[in-house]
């Protein structure tokens, strides 16, 4: 690892802060392939090594850490100031395909930017987030992943009272996000707007380097990066759960995994964050959520995508309306893939929609309904067993009719089409249920055992491994898990 690049920006970019030593550190999980893949030389039989460095009480010689400032339209409401107030950006490695990534701590204590809160995170968040980041790595989405997670053996005390602390090491192609546009926006501080972009453009869309109106294109590479990982997201039935702007990276990664959650049956109004009290990130509005945040970054680059204010406004303008047509395209093709269509005709997209409006109405869960799909489209006869995922069997089997008579004039054999929707369509998700599970036997008996059970069940989402078959299922009733919590 070696200093961030980042760090070489201006220093109104960053406050220098070591992260908090903490008393007594314990590593609970190295990513070994995630290091090996970043070229970071870490022995995994060195634990005291690796300890000191995901807990942030040793610093590598060389390394300066900065705490990045950004700001954030949260909820609608826009925050001039937020930053990175638990996390601490320790640098950066040139990963095996020449890639530069950041690593950073989170929970790593107090910087400039905490405001009120202490720094520091709950073990619970690290464990989702440790989980959720490299599930949806395993599902091919692309996301900040995990590197280690530590407790601290020390307490952060939130609503629930006393809880064990951690800390989550991540991994982000860039930490860049549209809030931190926003905060030198803000401060009419154009020049730190163009440096910034600058290195967006360097560093994540080099090709733009050169062209006539670079910000323009800027604004371009980021909406079709969020269009296409947005349809990735809902075509696996992710719910973020916390849209903000501070929380959309200019790289199109996935990044905060606070109140996120998988959907069990399939319900686009479907909400579980406890503050999103209106359902401003629903399933559903993540599309229009996107398309509202990369406005808001369109805002914050206006005055370098031409002198003409008028005339960059309309520019912009041009560029965001794509957003929907971009979302659209790639959410269409994400549906005929788990379709397992891989010609396109126009009824196609009314067909797709036709069942998730099925599964909708009858409470059928989205992931084992795709999943079954794909042994359906292997049989060339109808097959009724998969009904029973529906309240009305009925309603399936005349969707499955039209959905056969499509699948007759596709030019892959049954055998060949199986195989692609199973690459497309997950049998394991992190399911909410399990994560929580998780947590519990974690936080309240110190066992860890379920934690690493589930990120093994986790690592193969299109292929479940034999024997982990009972993580493919959903909650039961009585496991049901209504509501997501930031745990901040
Ligand atoms: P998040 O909800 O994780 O996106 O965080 C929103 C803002 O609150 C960011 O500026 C965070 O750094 C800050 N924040 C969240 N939790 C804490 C904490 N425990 N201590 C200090 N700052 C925090
Ligand atoms: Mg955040």
């Amino acid at each position: 690892m070696k200093r961030s690049s980042y760090a070489g920006l201006p220093e109104r970019f960053y406050a220098r802060i070591n992260p908090t030593p903490v008393a007594r550190p314990r590593l609970l999980k190295f990513n070994q392939a995630l290091s090996a893949e970043l070229r970071l030389e870490l022995d995994e039989q060195d634990a005291d090594a690796l300890t000191g460095l995901f807990s942030g009480n040793v610093i590598a010689p060389g390394l300066e850490p900065i705490a990045m400032a950004y700001a954030g339209h949260q909820f609608g409401q826009f925050v001039p100031q937020l930053g990175d107030g638990r996390a601490i950006l320790l640098g950066e490695a040139v990963d095996v395909a020449g890639v530069r990534r950041d690593v950073q701590l989170k929970g790593s204590g107090r910087t400039p930017y905490s405001r009120g809160g202490d720094g520091r995170a709950a073990l619970g968040p690290v464990l989702r987030e440790y989980l959720v980041s490299e599930a949806m790595h395993a599902l091919r989405i692309p996301t900040t992943r995990a590197l280690a997670a530590v407790s601290t053996g020390e307490s952060v005390f939130r609503e629930q009272g006393a809880l064990p602390g951690a800390i989550v090491t991540r991994v982000a192609a860039s930490l860049v996000r549209v809030g931190t546009f926003q905060y030198f926006a803000a401060r009419n501080d154009i020049d730190a707007v163009r440096m910034l972009a600058d290195y967006v453009i360097e560093r994540h869309y080099p090709e733009i380097q050169g062209v006539k109106k670079p910000y323009l294109e800027l604004l371009r590479a980021v909406t079709g990066a969020q269009a296409s990982l947005i349809a990735g997201w809902m075509n696996v039935g992710f719910i973020h759960g916390v849209m903000n702007t501070d929380n959309m990276t200019v790289s199109g990664e996935t990044i905060d995994f606070g109140p996120c959650a998988f959907m069990d049956s399939y319900d686009p109004a479907a909400v579980f964050s406890s503050i999103d009290r209106h359902g401003r990130y629903a399933f559903g509005n993540q599309p229009h959520a996107g398309a509202w945040n990369l406005a808001r970054l369109a805002e914050t680059l206006l005055s370098l995508i031409d002198d003409e204010a008028e005339r960059a406004v309309e520019l912009a303008t041009e560029v965001i309306s794509d957003f929907a047509g971009a979302f659209a395209a790639a959410r269409l093709a994400g549906l005929s893939r788990k379709l397992g269509l891989s010609t396109r005709e126009v009824g196609d997209l009314p067909l797709a929609e036709e069942l998730l409006d099925i599964m909708q109405r009858n409470h059928a869960d989205f992931t084992l309904t795709f999943r079954a799909l794909c042994d359906a489209a292997e049989t060339p006869e109808a097959d009724t067993s998969l009904g029973g995922l529906f309240d009305n069997p009925r309603e399936y089997e005349q969707w499955a009719s039209r959905w056969r008579t499509r699948l007759a004039r596709e030019p892959q054999a049954p055998r060949e089409r199986g195989a692609a929707m199973r690459c497309a369509n997950p049998g394991l998700i992190p399911r909410n249920h399990r994560i929580e599970q998780v947590i519990q036997a974690a936080v309240e008996a110190d066992d860890f055992a379920p934690f690493h059970r589930l990120s093994t069940a986790l690592s193969q989402p299109y292929q479940p491994l034999e024997g982990f078959e009972p993580y493919t299922e959903p909650p039961l009733p009585g496991e049901r898990v209504l509501q997501t919590f930031c745990g901040t």
